[in-house]
């Protein structure tokens, strides 16, 4: 760190402490009303109205996408874009804490707001709707929200606190089986049932896992599979998601897919169709400087960062950050909310937990520290 940087280190901290009332009742705010992806109007509505009564010019809708937001401060300078995530998880309601990352980044919002055109900086909070698995950001990225950024960041709540997490490239498939109806007790023989199609896909697809090389993983639920009994379903689908290290490694999991579907149909004399079932996720690439940075900062907050483990990749998610994190530098810190695992009810309690809380407010400060590192020169090593 930076002599500039230490002076400015307890003001942040000082700054982000003053707004605690305000950022968590933003966090518990978002925690108590879920939006799923793409139609998170409340959500993003509340981020954007709290950046605008702190001195960001604040767009919403921005890059035409109903649910994302804009809200930018200062003229010149290195741009910092902070992501604000908050779609929630279906019957898990903030089941991986994006209220914490939404909370977080419009902390760093605010605190920088008012230092941006005295420091010579720029920064952005992005509103990035539908991270679980509606690839916001991805779309983002395509329309040009990320040019010309010097670096973008995001802190996600977590098991543990960890500078460089790892996230695994993630490819979905929607599989269609088509079959024909007939009367299942009366004129079974006339029929082609899709829904014996699925379950053998399935199973073809648990099989080779078996054969999976270290880090790659294939899941997949039925989630049509027909209507009673006593008809034989003319139509099944089957949602498989697959994961590897990198998205290279997707495509011997894509050739597992398509086996798996054919071997389903040819039994049962079904037609199958398999279509992608949205974006691929890359994995991402942490910026090493940044990740030094952040690792100071974390350990001046109390905090003790893990290192990274090779160990890692078994038990990575997916983030549409990764797309974003190769085009432009980035760095995707978690902090640790308690040892629960994401996607649970006890992570969606953590979420609103004194460790949640602590978890905004620290995130809040290590954005605000991180930009501006930035806006004072250090660079960043892509
Ligand atoms: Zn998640
Ligand atoms: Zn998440």
């Amino acid at each position: 760190m930076t002599t500039d940087a230490t002076l400015v280190a307890a003001p942040v901290a000082d700054e982000v402490r003053h707004l605690a009332t305000g950022l968590l009742g933003l966090s518990h705010d978002l925690h108590a009303h879920p939006e799923l992806a793409w139609r998170e109007h409340r959500s993003s509505a509340t981020v954007a109205t709290f950046l605008g009564r702190h001195g960001l010019q604040v767009q919403h809708p921005a890059h035409g996408l109903p649910t994302a937001f804009r809200a930018s401060a200062g003229q010149d300078g290195p741009l910092v874009i902070l992501c604000c995530e908050y779609d929630a998880l279906p019957g898990l309601g903030h089941g991986c804490g994006h209220n914490v990352i939404a909370a977080a980044a419009a902390g760093a919002g605010a605190v920088l707001a008012s230092r941006a055109a005295k420091l010579g900086g720029r920064v952005v909070v992005l509103g990035t709707p539908a991270e679980e698995g509606g690839g916001g950001k991805i779309e983002l990225l395509r329309r040009g929200a990320f040019h010309g950024a010097a670096a973008v960041l995001l802190v996600h709540p977590g098991r543990h606190d960890q500078v460089r997490a790892t996230f695994r490239a993630a490819a979905s498939y929607r599989i269609t089986f088509h079959g024909r109806a007939a009367h299942a007790a009366m004129a079974p023989e006339t029929g082609r049932n899709a829904l014996d199609a699925a379950v053998l896909a399935y199973q073809a697809l648990a099989a080779a896992r078996s054969t999976l090389r270290f880090g790659d993983q294939i899941t997949a639920v039925i989630v049509e599979g027909g209507t009673a009994p006593n008809v034989v379903p003319a139509r099944a689908v089957l949602r498989a998601m697959t994961r590897a290290a990198t998205s290279a490694g997707l495509a011997a999991l894509a050739d597992d897919v398509r086996r798996a579907a054919e071997a389903g149909a040819r039994a049962t004399r079904c037609a199958q169709v398999v279509e992608p079932d949205g974006p691929v996720y890359r994995d991402v690439r942490s910026d090493p400087a940044l990740a030094r940075l952040a690792e100071h900062h974390l350990r001046s907050l109390g905090r003790s960062p893990l290192p990274p483990s090779p160990r890692d990749v078994l038990t990575a998610g997916s983030t549409d950050l990764g797309n974003v994190s190769h085009a432009v530098p980035a760095l995707h810190p978690k902090l640790s909310i308690g040892d629960v695992p994401q996607h649970s009810t006890a992570f969606a309690r953590a979420a609103v937990s004194p460790a949640g809380d602590r978890a905004v407010l620290d995130g809040a400060t290590l954005l605000s520290l991180l930009t501006l590192d930035i806006w004072a020169g250090h660079d960043t090593e892509r």
